[in-house]
């Protein structure tokens, strides 16, 4: 197959350019002579088109692609492999485009590349010097809106920058084993916080998809809870379906390995992946965590509430409780009450808040029970 596709770049290049496998499944290519950003454009695209014919291999046919990343190298350039470098950027940010696209390497790419090399260095520093915060939101009962746990949500209190989103730092961890320290710190600091509430509610922790393939991650959190002395069955980790279906077998075993500590498991953000029945039949799920997209339109969109309904009764049928996230309005609470949905999460009940807010409020709260009591 790699022969085949080597084959087809070739017939897309004159006599005097030069293709190269580098290993794997990338090729180099070189366009030689003075051309111009169009010309190469063109090349690139016949390229792409000649990779995406179908291709007989015995008696299959096979359809493939490609993504391509294009560097101008300037007159004089001397560093071969500061060129593949770049080209290397160019197709990485091609892929993260989406297939069969093609980038070429440009001043914004490059600057966009200083910032998050700046922000990967400045990660590192960030766990050294205990940057990490972490706010909590609410999950209450649908039935009674008591609180019955809540989910630890990372910030990073950026020197002179001030607090930044998950989503601004987290894909970036992802890339690399950063994720891991993130995810562990995480751990027994969320631990930690549960072991000082007053009441018994439940602490949620989001795993990544890399810190779910990492052996270590039971050991962690053994001794996190040994160490905060907070029961297990108060902790609970929130995995997204991707994590799973990428290593099902791998994920499945060290998440049994998990369970047996007597923590709960919740799958997150369902419906949005590939909601694979296979994997939740044979998973035991404390809880499904049904996606915020469909929560929000559920009363505005007759198709999301269709999937809000289905979920539930998939759920329901499995004998699993069911979570909503992003619950904003009364409307919608209503809505997923009257459909035995077990636990609500979102703006509508409480934003995700520091330790010392939260523990302000469940003071309010409790004197204000007392004097209601009274
Ligand atoms: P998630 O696990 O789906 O978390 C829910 C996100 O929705 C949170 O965003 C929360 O602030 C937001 N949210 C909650 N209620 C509402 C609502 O009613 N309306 C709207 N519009 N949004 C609501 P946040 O805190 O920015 O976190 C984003 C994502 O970052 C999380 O999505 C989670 O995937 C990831 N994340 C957060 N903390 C960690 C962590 O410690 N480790 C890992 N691996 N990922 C984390
Ligand atoms: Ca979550
Ligand atoms: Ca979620």
């Amino acid at each position: 197959l790699l022969k085949a596709m080597g084959r087809r770049i070739s017939n897309q290049l004159t006599n005097t350019d030069l293709v190269a496998r580098l290993g794997g499944d990338e090729f180099a290519v070189l366009v030689r002579g003075r051309i111009t950003a169009e010309e190469v454009a063109e090349v690139a695209n016949r390229i792409l088109a000649a990779l995406s014919e179908p291709l007989s291999m015995g008696r299959r046919m096979v359809k493939c692609g490609g993504s391509i990343g294009v560097v101008n190298v300037p007159p004089g350039a001397s560093s071969p492999a500061r060129i593949l470098t770049f080209a290397d950027r160019a197709l990485y940010s091609a892929k993260s485009d989406g297939r069969g696209c093609i980038r070429f390497y440009d001043a914004d790419l490059h600057k966009q590349q200083i910032e998050t090399r700046n922000i990967e260095r400045a990660l590192h520093k960030a766990i050294e010097n205990d940057e990490f915060v972490l706010h909590f939101q609410p999950k209450v009962s649908a039935s009674t809106r008591t609180v019955v746990g809540r989910e630890a949500l990372i910030r990073w209190d950026r020197p002179n920058i001030g607090l930044v989103s998950p989503d601004e730092f987290i894909p970036l961890a992802e890339q690399s084993m950063l994720i891991c320290d993130i995810g562990r710190w995480t751990i027994y600091a969320a631990c930690d916080a549960a072991s000082r509430w007053s009441g018994g509610e439940s602490v949620a922790v989001n795993l990544s998809a890399r810190q779910l393939l990492d052996p270590d991650i039971v050991h962690h959190v053994k001794m996190a809870l040994q160490q905060s002395r907070l029961d297990p069955a108060r902790f609970e980790l929130e995995i997204t379906e991707t994590a799973i279906i990428n290593n099902t077998q791998l994920a499945t075993s060290i998440l049994l390995d998990l369970k047996a500590l007597g923590i709960k498991i919740s799958l997150d953000d369902f419906g949005t992946g590939y909601s694979s029945m296979s994997y939740i039949q044979e998973f035991p799920f404390d809880r499904i965590k049904i996606d915020r997209s469909f929560v929000m339109s559920m009363n505005a969109n007759v198709k999301s509430r269709a999937i809000v309904e289905a979920i539930i009764h998939l759920a329901h049928s499995l004998n699993i409780p069911v979570v909503a996230e992003g619950v904003e309005t009364e409307d919608q609470a209503e809505a997923l009450a009257l459909l035995s949905c077990e636990e609500l999460q979102g703006y509508l009940i409480a934003a995700p808040a520091p330790f010392e807010d939260m523990m302000a409020r469940v003071m309010a709260d409790s004197l204000l029970f007392e004097s209601e009591s009274a």
